[in-house]
């Protein structure tokens, strides 16, 4: 499932994001890259609700379509 998430991150997000694309991050163990994950989801379910709400939308929308169906 893709989203296109269209948020205005605020400065946690980007110093997240930025820790997502560093380099130690693409050399990190699963375990590393969950914990970082699990903490950036936490971060927008608390404090940017509208990210939240997309996502619902979004899954709520792609069950609605026909396409949907053919991944069953
Ligand atoms: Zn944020």
């Amino acid at each position: 499932m893709k989203l296109f998430l269209d948020f205005n991150p605020c400065k946690e997000c980007k110093e997240m994001m930025l820790e997502f694309n560093s380099e130690e991050m693409i050399f990190a163990d699963d375990e590393t890259r969950a914990e970082i994950s699990s903490r950036f989801l936490r971060h927008l379910t608390y404090n940017h609700t509208e990210v939240v709400k997309a996502v619902m939308d979004e899954v709520k929308a792609q069950k609605r379509s026909p396409e949907f169906d053919l991944y069953k």
